[in-house]
């Protein structure tokens, strides 16, 4: 048994002095140092540095790490070339897994102890096996040409099951499915029929660019060469009202969402679903600010991949989130934040962390800070401005850092 005695801790209720944590694998209670030494007399005491926070461990809901080793090969600023230049080096780029090493790593340090891994080809796996924190490994399905989606919805049912036989209380299997301009809309059945059944998370990309918009109500654009140059179409799949009816009964993570009407959030609103929201790759990808001052759903903050981002690091994207979105509180838009990738994000992806209080995993990040805060309602605001990797990371109550 351990403690952890420190001058603040985040709770979901706001931040708590003079509190310290007695933990095993799991938080066993909270309260004051003195109080809890004397009850857990045997428990190994860690008074942490002056000026420090415990954060429960960050959460990165929407990460792609099968793409961490690009650098300046891809194609920024619009999103369909990107995407052309994403197939065009998915070989090269794909399957390194020193650089996937590196992206846990990257995650590891600035405090991330959870993170959702969406894999296209499954080479993510061992990495994500391997990696000290907890994956919710997000299975990704995509197939719109009718004449070949039993051959790719076969090949995504095989790394389903080889994920499923990898499970464990760190390694979670959940489904994704790509897109609405990606998967057919008898897939898109399929995939959610089968995460019911074995109760998976699942998550899925929802209007990101403004091609995609124009491409899903209009059908033309820059999607429109695309589809017709790759698959010979010239319509899409799926109607956006249709896509969101099969997610009717099912509560789902929605990544980007820059381009959704008010009765499309209506919508998400209605259905228990929430948001992934990735600014710095929105923004390197031509798409829109996702307006997240209008928006009453619950949503994450997260990093998306290297495909799309120069870094894993979850404070260079609340630096990112703070500098971009318009606000008359910028201390109570730096507490949503922190709320994002912590309780927040758990509830979200259906995870026993992300939260200071009894029975969660012990899973902490801890912040210091420069100097004293003068007021500790303005602590979540120096957390974002002065920290660039966490003091110490703690999963299930063994330090990693
Ligand atoms: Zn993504």
């Amino acid at each position: 048994m351990k403690i952890l005695t420190a001058p603040y801790i985040f709770t979901p209720l706001g931040f708590k002095e003079n509190q310290a944590i007695v933990f095993d694998k799991k938080i066993i209670e909270i309260g004051t140092h003195q109080t809890l030494e004397k009850k857990y007399p045997n428990a190994i005491v860690t008074t942490l540095p002056k000026n420090s926070v415990i954060y429960p461990g960050f959460i990165n809901t929407h990460v792609h790490l099968e793409f961490s080793s690009n650098k300046t090969t891809l194609n920024y600023g619009a999103f369909v070339p990107w995407l052309e230049s994403i197939i065009a080096n998915r070989e090269v780029l794909a399957n390194n897994s020193k650089a996937m090493q590196e992206g846990c790593k990257e995650m590891l340090h600035s405090g991330i102890t959870t993170f959702g891994a969406v894999s296209s080809y499954g080479l993510d796996l061992d990495v994500c096996r391997t990696s000290p924190q907890r994956v919710v490994f997000f299975n990704e399905c995509i197939g719109s040409n009718p004449e070949i989606i039993e051959v790719l919805f076969n090949d995504f049912l095989l790394r389903v099951d080889t994920c499923e036989s990898a499970k464990s209380d760190m390694l979670i299997p959940a489904i994704a499915i790509h897109s609405p301009y990606a998967l057919h809309p008898n897939i898109i059945k399929k995939c959610i029929a089968l995460a019911k059944e074995r109760n998976y998370p699942i998550s899925a990309h929802f209007l990101e660019s403004p091609a995609e918009k124009e491409w899903l109500t209009a059908h033309s654009g820059p999607f429109k060469k695309f589809f017709e140059n790759f698959l010979g179409v010239s319509k899409p799949v799926t109607t956006i009202e249709q896509f969101l009816s099969h997610f009717k009964d099912t509560p789902t993570h929605f990544i980007h969402a820059c381009e959704a009407s008010y009765d499309e959030l209506l919508i998400l609103q209605e259905g228990s679903h929430s948001i992934g929201h990735c600014p710095r790759s929105n923004k390197l990808l031509g798409c829109k600010r996702l307006e997240i001052e209008n928006i009453q759903i619950p949503w994450t903050l997260a990093t998306d991949g290297k495909s799309s981002n120069w870094s894993l690091n979850i404070f260079d994207e609340l630096r990112a989130a703070l500098m971009l979105h318009p606000t008359d509180d910028i201390k109570e838009l730096a507490y949503r934040l922190m709320g994002s990738i912590t309780h927040q994000a758990a509830d979200i992806l259906g995870v026993s962390c992300g939260k200071i209080k009894p029975d969660m995993s012990a899973d902490f990040a801890i912040v210091t800070l420069p100097k004293a805060p003068q007021n500790p309602a303005d602590i979540a605001l120096w957390t974002i401005l002065h920290t660039n990797n966490a003091t110490q990371v703690y999963i299930q109550g063994e330090r990693y850092v």
